[in-house]
């Protein structure tokens, strides 16, 4: 049971996997984790990847797919939850010939959907402590006292990235990458929505439905 999910900033798909992954028994595999580990631990790829992010660059679809590859050989006997990549067409083809190669299916492409307005208010309402980087929440987890974080009193900021510019920019390359990706896999006829708007407490009935119709497929 292989299975990837999509879904735009906010959309929570980071959460349901982990949770499916911890009830289930499978591997998650992120790409941003991947890319942060061969970091950690100064290997070559590791190298390479540290250079091209603080030169301000994009790690290319190659490099992201061979880390993924490996994770995906060596964990190839459970099953897997790929969040976060693909994230790009071509992305998606490099992950065809791994599949091939070891010869393993996805079984089910999960877009997880939520609107604008939601990733706006789940992103944009982060708050982070200046002091200890505790993270709070405007609406789902506000500090006891406004604009100090309860562990050390430290003045609560919005980081830069999660300023409502940025956040919309980023929508926007979700998007301009991700429409390809989604109809490429609904012409495979794997795609799956889930309407990820509510909260996740109140989703996890539906969403282990949902994984168990998959499974019985
Ligand atoms: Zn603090």
């Amino acid at each position: 049971m292989n299975l990837i999910f999509l879904g735009q900033q906010g959309a929570g798909k980071g959460t349901f996997a982990q949770y499916i992954s911890e009830k289930k028994g499978y591997v998650q595999i992120g790409a941003g984790d991947l890319l942060r580990a061969e970091i950690n631990a100064e290997s070559e790829t590791g190298k390479k990847v540290k250079e091209i992010i603080n030169a301000g660059k994009l790690v290319s679809d190659e490099i992201i797919a061979e880390l993924v590859a490996k994770k995906i050989e060596k964990e190839k006997n459970k099953g897997i939850i790929l969040d976060g990549f693909p994230r790009t067409l071509k992305q998606a083809e490099l992950l065809e010939g791994i599949l091939e190669k070891l010869n393993l299916k996805i079984k089910a492409v999960i877009n997880f959907s939520v609107s604008d307005e939601i990733t706006f208010e789940r992103i944009g309402g982060r708050l982070n402590c200046k002091n200890c980087g505790k993270v709070f929440h405007k609406k789902f987890l506000p500090p006891k006292e406004e604009g100090k974080c309860d562990e050390c009193g430290g003045d609560l900021i919005t980081r830069d990235d999660d300023k409502r510019e940025a956040i919309k920019q980023r929508l926007e390359a979700y998007k301009e990458q991700t429409k390809p990706l989604i109809n490429f896999y609904k012409e495979k006829g794997l795609l799956k929505e889930f309407n990820a708007e509510p909260i996740f407490e109140e989703l996890k009935p539906d969403f282990e439905k949902l994984i168990e119709e998959i499974e019985n497929k």
